[in-house]
């Protein structure tokens, strides 16, 4: 049964990337960014659904073009010169393991490693937030903009939280429209992305 949900969500996923066009970008139409989606919490469809969603219009206003792919790369895939990012939703178990080895406080929602390109999305938190904005934003909503955020932080420099849009420092429920990057981080995520970002690694860094 989770083998299926889990190809079901998979070709979801799939039909997704195949859909999605950047919009408002056609100077920037070919950058993209690929997320590699590891979903521990065994999250329904319409979650992540949702989550992909708010994640792929934070992105599109940024001018950069989403595609999801559901499970790791592998350790030894030839790199195909594109930027990956691991977007890996943790277990309970998970959370609690690493929240105590790291010493995590219990308001993060998520963590980004830039230096390996991952984030780590701590759903169980996310889910027992309270949600004041029940009509729209629903967990997946709420997931995807953690999501977005955490990866705000491995496209852009340390330190990037701003006071305004998806890089704020404190996790803002109330916003019933998509927060965003600003004009500034836009424009840094692109120009990175446009140069040889280190998520994409070395030529043959992948290979024997
Ligand atoms: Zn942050």
């Amino acid at each position: 049964m989770a083998t299926t949900t889990r190809a079901f969500i998979a070709l979801t996923l799939s039909i997704w990337a195949l859909a999605d066009r950047p919009m408002g970008a056609r100077d920037n139409a070919r950058l993209r960014i690929v997320l590699n989606l590891e979903d521990f919490a065994s999250l329904v469809s319409p979650t992540l659904n949702d989550a992909a969603t708010e994640v792929r219009q934070v992105f599109t206003h940024a001018g950069i073009h989403v595609v999801w792919v559901y499970g790791t790369r592998r350790a030894n895939a030839p790199s195909d010169g594109q930027p990956h990012v691991s977007v890996q939703i943790l277990s309970h178990d998970m959370v609690e393991r690493k929240s105590v080895g790291e010493g995590i406080p219990s308001r993060v929602l998520g963590t980004a490693a830039r230096e390996i390109c991952r984030v780590s999305i701590f759903y169980d938190r996310i889910a027992a937030l309270e949600n004041p904005v029940s009509e729209g934003a629903g967990r997946g909503v709420l997931l995807g903009r953690v999501i977005a955020h955490e990866i705000g932080h491995v496209l852009l420099p340390p330190e990037s939280h701003s006071d305004a849009g998806i890089m704020r420092g404190t996790f803002n429920l109330r916003p019933q429209i998509v927060p965003l990057f600003t004009e500034e981080q836009a424009e840094t995520i692109r120009s990175t992305l446009s140069e040889r970002h280190p998520c994409v690694g070395p030529p043959g860094r992948y290979s024997n």
